[in-house]
């Protein structure tokens, strides 16, 4: 039969199984990162306070009060503001160790006054508060701050809100409760369901904390193994998985159209200004392509200085024309950039192949296009003439479908 000293004791269980393996975690954690290491040593180190004040409490009656009362709510109470800590840790936030302390600290003081000390309702008027303004605190924190958009933030905060509803029932059925005939009869099953709630949140709470950095850590990696970490791009990875994607969304008839771009005698800026000026000249166009591209687009950068746009809803004249916007952009922007120190050109190849045939087709016969436009001067956009010919006489009309590059 489910009982307080049952809950109570799954409660003790479930916090030491929790501070072990984050404690385990936060020697793994330390060259990962900083927040999360924190954030594990803390939910530990809370999560065993929190044990041994809850096995206190089960232990009323058979321990001296100060014990189970005065000693059990100080190590909850604190453990609570440990937790809290924990969370601000994790999303860089000031983690205000001295509120866990404070308020522990109060509690010790106000039990000094034997009113206070022996009456139950003053008691759970005082710890009940706390508790659910440092676990709504946390639901707070994870909901404000979780600028990444992880997931399990939100599923703490979700935790968090069931714990402060469950707070709230143990200070209305233990604080206000007494004296209250009609609510001394429920008030029993109103604590243990509360009870009950809050072994479900805390062990929700517990799995989430350690799933956090956890989630973030997987989503950095993705995001380095597919982002081009000088200009923030999709690299060369992404760009021909984005390319596999737009067959499956689009139809079979579709074309791949493809603007390819080299920036002109890139090896004498680097030698002329420093590699760290040739970075941001490469920076300079990441942001020029992403400011002037179609939403519908995907920018990335091959290696290098060669850099490419895909689409399948734009026909070879248009993307000339959009090639040529990005030249006199990237021109005037690089100019603004180093203060006229930098003069830089950018010449551009178009290709247009059916879906089917593939991205590397596509980069072949535009890398061919833009090679033209370097014999021939520099500074000018070429397109690919064979598969004008093929695709773009007429005979054959290409269809161009709409694909979304950034899915909801
Ligand atoms: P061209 O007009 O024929 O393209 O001449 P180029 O000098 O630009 O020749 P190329 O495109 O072959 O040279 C690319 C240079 O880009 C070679 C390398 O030194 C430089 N480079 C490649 N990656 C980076 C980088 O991340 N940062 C910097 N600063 N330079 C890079
Ligand atoms: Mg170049």
């Amino acid at each position: 039969m489910l009982d307080v000293k049952t809950i109570l004791f799954s409660l003790v269980v479930a916090e030491l199984t929790a501070s072990a393996v984050l404690c385990f975690l936060f020697f793994f954690w330390k060259h990962r990162d900083r927040a999360g290491h924190l954030s594990f040593g803390l939910w530990s180190i809370a999560f065993l306070l929190g044990a041994i004040g809850t096995l206190l409490i089960s232990f009323r009656g058979v321990l001296p009060d100060d014990l189970t009362i005065i000693a059990a709510n100080f190590l909850i109470l604190f453990a609570t503001g440990l937790r809290r800590s924990g969370v601000a840790a994790f999303f860089y936030q000031p983690l205000r160790l001295w509120i866990a302390a404070g308020f522990a600290g109060v509690w010790l003081l106000l039990c000094s006054v034997p009113e206070f000390a022996t009456t139950l309702s003053s008691r759970v008027a005082f710890v009940q508060p706390v508790m659910m303004l440092y676990i709504a605190w946390s639901a707070i924190i994870c909901l404000r701050w979780n600028t990444e958009n992880l997931v399990t933030p939100k599923v703490y905060a979700f935790s968090a809100a069931l714990e402060t509803s469950a707070h709230f029932s143990l200070l209305t059925a233990l604080g206000f409760g007494a004296g209250n005939g009609l609510f001394e009869a429920i008030s029993g099953h109103v604590i243990l369901i509360a009870l009950l709630l809050i072994l479900v949140a805390m062990v929700l709470s517990m799995f989430t904390a350690l799933a956090m950095p956890i989630e973030r850590s997987l989503l950095q990696f993705k995001s380095a193994a597919y982002r081009d970490c000088l200009t923030g791009l999709p690299n060369r990875r992404a760009v021909f998985e984005r390319a596999e994607a737009f067959k499956s969304v689009s139809g079979a008839n579709n074309c791949l159209t493809v603007i390819r771009f080299d920036i002109d005698e890139f090896k004498r800026v680097n030698d002329k200004h420093g590699h760290a000026t040739g970075d941001l000249v490469l920076q300079v166009f990441g942001r020029v392509c992403e400011e002037t591209r179609p939403v519908d687009t995907v920018a990335g950068r091959l290696g290098g200085d060669e850099f490419v746009i895909l689409s399948t809803r734009m026909e070879p004249s248009k993307a000339r024309i959009l090639a040529e916007r990005i030249r006199a952009h990237f021109a005037a922007a690089c100019s603004e950039e180093t203060e006229g120190a930098v003069q830089v050109g950018l010449s551009a190849g178009v290709s247009s192949v059916p879906l089917d045939l593939g991205l590397d087709e596509a980069l072949e016969i535009a890398d061919r296009a833009m090679y033209e436009a370097k014999a021939s001067g520099r500074g000018k956009t070429v397109v690919g003439s064979a598969e004008k010919a093929r695709f773009f006489s007429g005979a054959e009309e290409p269809q161009f479908a709409f694909y979304n590059p950034h899915p909801a």
